[in-house]
């Protein structure tokens, strides 16, 4: 019997949009869990990646752990897919990039409005930040990008049903208009 290709999902500095719209493919979410296997993702709770076909990851590479992370897949996946606009290009956590880091934090845990008991946290489990935050492609080799904040729903399936199918992925223009 011919194995299942393997998939696997992560957020790195994300706010998992994009895993909520790859769950709004709603009940062909059933067909997808009948053609693949499901590896380390939230959907699963594997919290150790093994070898995969498929590696989708979305948000951007805030900090040491994301890049760890973002390795090991790398390392693990055939294929590697930056889903969305954070994953891509940086996006909404990239906008600490126009700050220092000292002045975000301090913005942040000393200052800001409604901060209580002001403190920036130190304790030696919070992964450490990156002065900036990175899209994916800049830290290891991407083979695919799907945009969108998030990309939809039909975006997504249609990327996943070509790719498993082993078909060139083309969308229709209303998948990839964004205004
Ligand atoms: Fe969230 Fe948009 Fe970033 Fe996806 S691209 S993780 S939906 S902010």
């Amino acid at each position: 019997m011919n194995q299942k290709p393997k998939v696997a999902t992560c957020s790195l500095g994300g706010c998992f949009g994009c895993h909520m719209s790859l769950l709004d493919i709603d009940e062909r979410i059933i067909d997808l869990a009948a053609a693949v296997d499901f590896d380390r993702t939230p959907l699963t709770d594997i919290k150790q990646i093994g070898a995969c076909t498929v590696g989708l990851i979305e948000g951007g590479v805030c900090n040491a752990e994301n890049v760890e992370v973002l390795r090991e897949f790398r390392s693990h996946c055939q294929i590697l897919v930056a889903v969305g606009a954070c994953a891509i290009t940086g996006g909404v956590p990239a906008m600490r990039n126009s700050f220092a880091l000292r002045d975000c934090l301090q913005e942040a845990y000393l200052h800001g409005v409604g901060v209580e008991s002001p403190q920036i946290p130190n304790d030696p489990e919070i992964p450490l930040l990156l002065n900036q935050v990175y899209p994916l492609n800049e830290v290891v080799k991407i083979d695919y990008f799907l945009p969108g904040c998030p990309p939809s729903a039909e975006t997504i399936w249609t990327f996943l049903e070509e790719l498993l199918a082993g078909k060139p992925v083309e969308f229709a223009y209303r998948q990839i208009r964004y205004d």
